[in-house]
C-alpha cells in the first residue's frame, strides 16, 4: 500500500465488492479496504457437524429481488428452493394454530385485524416513492411518528397490534418504537409490498444460495484478487475537490474518488477531514442498526418433517418469534434457524451463553416437541457484537430523519460516493440492495473518472 489507485473503496461486503468489480471491469484502478480479517461483511458462512456450511448472516433471496439474482447467476452460483412442505406453526397470545398455506386457523377477529392493518400499510408503502420517500405525499405526518404510533392508530385489536410487533422485530429486527413511521413505509414499499418482505414462497425467504450465501462474496474477491486487501480498519479520510486521501492503520491510499461501502453507523465512526456537511453528519447519527441474535440448532435429522411440519413456526410471546427449517439440500444434518430479534436480542444478549442456549432450545422443544431438546449443534452469532456491523440486518431511520437529512443518503460530496444497503431504492436492507448501491456507486464514479482521462 501507500500507492495511488483510480477509486478506494471502503468496505468488502456485496456493495463495496460490486462497485470494485464495476469500476475494475470499465478499466480503472480499484482497491477495497476491508477492517475484517474476511470478506463478506454481514454474510458469513459457519459450518454443521459433517462440515456443511451454514449462514450465521444474511442468507434468503427471493423474487423481484433482480440484482442480486443476476449476480449469482453471473458469478456461476445456484440457489435452492427453502423447505416449506408440511404445515406451519403460529402462536398469538394463547391461540395456537398448525396449518397450511399462508393463514393461520386464528381468532377471526385478530385476523381480520391484521389482513386491514397489512392492507393500510402496503397503500401508505406504495405512495412513498423509494427513491426519494422524503418527497412523498404526507411525508411529513408519516416521518413526525414512530411505526408504534402509527400501528396504536392503525390497529383495532391488540392480537392484530401484536402481531405486527413481531412482523417489526422479524423484518427490521428492531421495535416499532424503534423507527420512523415513513422509514418503515419506504421499506415495505422498497420490496415491493409486506407478502413480498414476510413470505417464503414468493417472497424474500423464497431461496437459498447452494454453498452459502457468502459465496457471492468470496467469489467476487476472488475475481478481484490482491485489489481486495483484508485486516485495514479506515480511521481517517481526507478529501477535497482533486481526491481522497484514505489512512487505515498507518498506511494512506490516494484515489481520484472513494466509494465509502459500510453501514452508516460505521460511516459516523470514520474521520473525514475537512468534516461533512452536516446534514449527512446529523443523517448519520440518526441511523442505529436493528439488533439480531441469529441461532442454527442442528439435529441428527429433520425430525419435524416425519411430523409433517414445515419448521416454520412465529410466535407472539417466545423470545425465538421467528423459525424456519434450514437443513442443508442434501437432507443432513437438520436444521432449524431462529431469531433473537429487537428487544428479545437485548434480554438475549444480557444472558449467558448456557441459559441463552437453554432459553432457544425451550422454544423450539415449545414450537416442536420434546426432540428438539436434543441437538448436536448450536451456533448462534450476536451481530450487536461485532466491531464492524454493531447490529443488523441493517440500519433503520428515527421520526424525522428522512425528511430532514434523506437526501445525504445517497448524494455524493465531492470525491465521496455512498454505496451500502441502506442507500439502495429497492429492497434495502437486503443483499438486493446492498448489490444495486454498488453497482450505482460505480455508475456515479465512471463519468468523473472519464473526465479525468481514465
Ligand atoms: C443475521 C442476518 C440475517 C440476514 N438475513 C438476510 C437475508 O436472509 N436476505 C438478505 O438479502 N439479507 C439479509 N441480511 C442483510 C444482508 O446481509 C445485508 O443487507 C448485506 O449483506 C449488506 O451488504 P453491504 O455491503 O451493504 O454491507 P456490509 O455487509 O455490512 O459490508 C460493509 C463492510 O465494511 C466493512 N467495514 C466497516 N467499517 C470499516 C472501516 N472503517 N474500514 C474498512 N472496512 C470497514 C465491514 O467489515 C463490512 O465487511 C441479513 C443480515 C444478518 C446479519
Amino acid at each position: 500500500m501507500g500507492e495511488s489507485v483510480d477509486v478506494v473503496v471502503v468496505g468488502a461486503g456485496i456493495a463495496g465488492l460490486v462497485a470494485a468489480r464495476d469500476l475494475a471491469r470499465s478499466g480503472a484502478e480499484v482497491l477495497v479496504l476491508e477492517a475484517r480479517d474476511r470478506v463478506g461483511g454481514r454474510l458469513l458462512n459457519d459450518e454443521l457437524p459433517g462440515g456443511a456450511p451454514i449462514e450465521v448472516g444474511g442468507q434468503w433471496v427471493g423474487p423481484g429481488q433482480q440484482h442480486v439474482l443476476a449476480l449469482i447467476d453471473d458469478l456461476g452460483l445456484k440457489t435452492f428452493p427453502t423447505y416449506t412442505a408440511g404445515r406451519h406453526i403460529a402462536e398469538l397470545g394463547t391461540a395456537r394454530s398448525v396449518y397450511t398455506g399462508r393463514i393461520p386457523k386464528l381468532n377471526p377477529l385478530a385476523l381480520a385485524d391484521v389482513a386491514q392493518i397489512q392492507w393500510r400499510l402496503d397503500r401508505v408503502a406504495r405512495r412513498v416513492a423509494a427513491a426519494e420517500p422524503w418527497l412523498a405525499d404526507r411525508a411529513g405526518v408519516l416521518d413526525a411518528q414512530t411505526f408504534a404510533t402509527w400501528l396504536r392508530r392503525t390497529a383495532h385489536t391488540s392480537a392484530g397490534r401484536s402481531f405486527l410487533q413481531l412482523i417489526t422485530e422479524a423484518v427490521f429486527s428492531a421495535e416499532p418504537e424503534d423507527m420512523s413511521a415513513l422509514w418503515a413505509a419506504y421499506y415495505v414499499g422498497a420490496a415491493g409490498g409486506l407478502d413480498a418482505l414476510i413470505n417464503t414462497a414468493g417472497g424474500a425467504q423464497q431461496d437459498r444460495v447452494v454453498g452459502g450465501s457468502q459465496t457471492i462474496a468470496l467469489a467476487l474477491a476472488q475475481e478481484l484478487g490482491d485489489r481486495v486487501v483484508l485486516e485495514t480498519v479506515v480511521t481517517d479520510v481526507e478529501w477535497d475537490v482533486s481526491g481522497v486521501r484514505v489512512v487505515a492503520g498507518g498506511t494512506t491510499v490516494r484515489a481520484r474518488r472513494a466509494v465509502i461501502a459500510v453501514p452508516p453507523p460505521l460511516a459516523a465512526r470514520v474521520r473525514f477531514t475537512p468534516g461533512l456537511p452536516g446534514d449527512r453528519d446529523q443523517l448519520v447519527q440518526r441511523m442505529p442498526m436493528g439488533r439480531v441474535i441469529k441461532v442454527n440448532v442442528a439435529y441428527d435429522e429433520p425430525f419435524w418433517r416425519e411430523a409433517g411440519l414445515s419448521g416454520q413456526a412465529n410466535s407472539d410471546h417466545r423470545p425465538l418469534g421467528t423459525v424456519f427449517d434450514n437443513t442443508p439440500l442434501d437432507g443432513s444434518p437438520g436444521v432449524l434457524v431462529g431469531f433473537l430479534e429487537g428487544r428479545h436480542a437485548d434480554r438475549g444478549a444480557r444472558l449467558d451463553l448456557t441459559d441463552r442456549r437453554a432459553q432457544v432450545i425451550d422454544d423450539l422443544a415449545g414450537y416442536f416437541g420434546p426432540r428438539a431438546r436434543n441437538p448436536i449443534a448450536y451456533i448462534e452469532r450476536d451481530w450487536a457484537e461485532e466491531e464492524f456491523s454493531r447490529g443488523c440486518y441493517g440500519a433503520f431511520t428515527t421520526p424525522g430523519t428522512l425528511t430532514r437529512f434523506g437526501p445525504a443518503l445517497r448524494t455524493p460530496i465531492g470525491p465521496l460516493h455512498w454505496a451500502g444497503t441502506e442507500t439502495a431504492t429497492r429492497w434495502a436492507g437486503y443483499m438486493d440492495g446492498a448489490a444495486e448501491s454498488g453497482h450505482r456507486a460505480a455508475r456515479e464514479v465512471a463519468p468523473a473518472l472519464r473526465r479525468s482521462g481514465v
